[in-house]
């Protein structure tokens, strides 16, 4: 955090203790004009002040605190600490997001891989198995010109996703599917597989990659780098597919020892 932010929201907390003062949260993300913190549990009593504070010195309308996302929809859980509203536009890499924090997901920390998927060879068949918001499927149209199916099955999301298509103006290159991936008949050269629990899912996605390319995510403990092997080999072995493990990369770290990855498959 800049420090004349910082010195500017100790200055507005003027009746807060120095010691926890210490302990206001230097670390946060910002999605759109929405800022989203983590406070240490001594500090919920000054909630609401901490937050009128974070609002003032980002200049953002909503500060959130940071909760757990859960479930297969990963759905986000926050609570407002300062502000109302919880729809936002975020901009990045070229591509507008719009979306509502209190509905769907947004990981900041994805960006690298969001950027590194508007890299990818143009022109191609793609389909983005858990497409969220568009998170991948965006940057895919709009820089490679790839034509993608993008699949998701929570209807929240998906109602972000037909307005991101619109709002960044790939109609043309994006079909939007409301349906679980497993039943989506079809194939593509490229298949992207953005949760958790892609493993549980592989079968469906090497029925899609005929030949070409998937992109594996889950988070690996670390050290366990060898059950991503075991699932990709054994699900290979089950589709009567031959892969090459081309590249694993940390995305992020999710968890103490445990880190997001993806793992760039190709299937021939
Ligand atoms: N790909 C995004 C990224 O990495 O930033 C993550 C999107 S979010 C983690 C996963 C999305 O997959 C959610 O919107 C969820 O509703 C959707 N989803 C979960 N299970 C699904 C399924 N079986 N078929 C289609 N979509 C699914």
């Amino acid at each position: 955090m800049e420090p004349h932010i910082q010195e500017e929201i100790r200055e507005s907390l003027c009746n807060l203790a120095p010691e926890y003062k210490e302990m206001l949260p230097e670390k946060y993300e910002k999605i759109g004009d929405i800022l989203i913190i983590h406070l240490h549990s001594v500090l919920t009593p000054y909630k609401k002040d901490i937050g009128e504070a974070y609002k003032k010195a980002f200049n953002v309308k909503t500060v959130l605190q940071k909760g757990r996302i859960r479930g297969e929809f990963r759905v986000p859980r926050f609570e407002i600490l300062a502000g109302s509203s919880t729809v936002t536009i975020h901009r990045e890499n070229k591509i507008l997001y719009k979306l509502d924090l209190s509905k769907v997901m947004f990981s900041a920390g994805n960006i690298h891989e969001r950027i590194r998927m508007s890299t990818l060879p143009h022109d191609e068949t793609v389909v983005d198995m858990f497409a969220g918001i568009g998170y991948f499927t965006l940057p895919i149209a709009k820089h490679c010109h790839s034509h993608v199916h993008a699949v998701e099955k929570n209807t929240d999301a998906y109602h972000f996703l037909c307005t991101n298509i619109e709002l960044n103006n790939v109609e043309s290159f994006v079909t939007p599917h409301l349906a679980d991936c497993r039943d989506f008949y079809g194939t593509a050269d490229r298949v992207i597989m953005g949760h958790p629990r892609a493993h549980n899912h592989l079968d469906t996605a090497f029925s899609i990659c005929e030949k070409g390319f998937i992109h594996y995510h889950e988070f690996t403990p670390e050290g366990k780098w060898e059950r991503i092997h075991t699932r990709l080999r054994n699900a290979a072995e089950k589709a009567g597919k031959s892969i090459s493990i081309e590249e694993i990369r940390k995305i992020k770290k999710f968890s103490p020892g445990v880190w997001h990855v993806v793992c760039d498959v190709h299937v021939f």
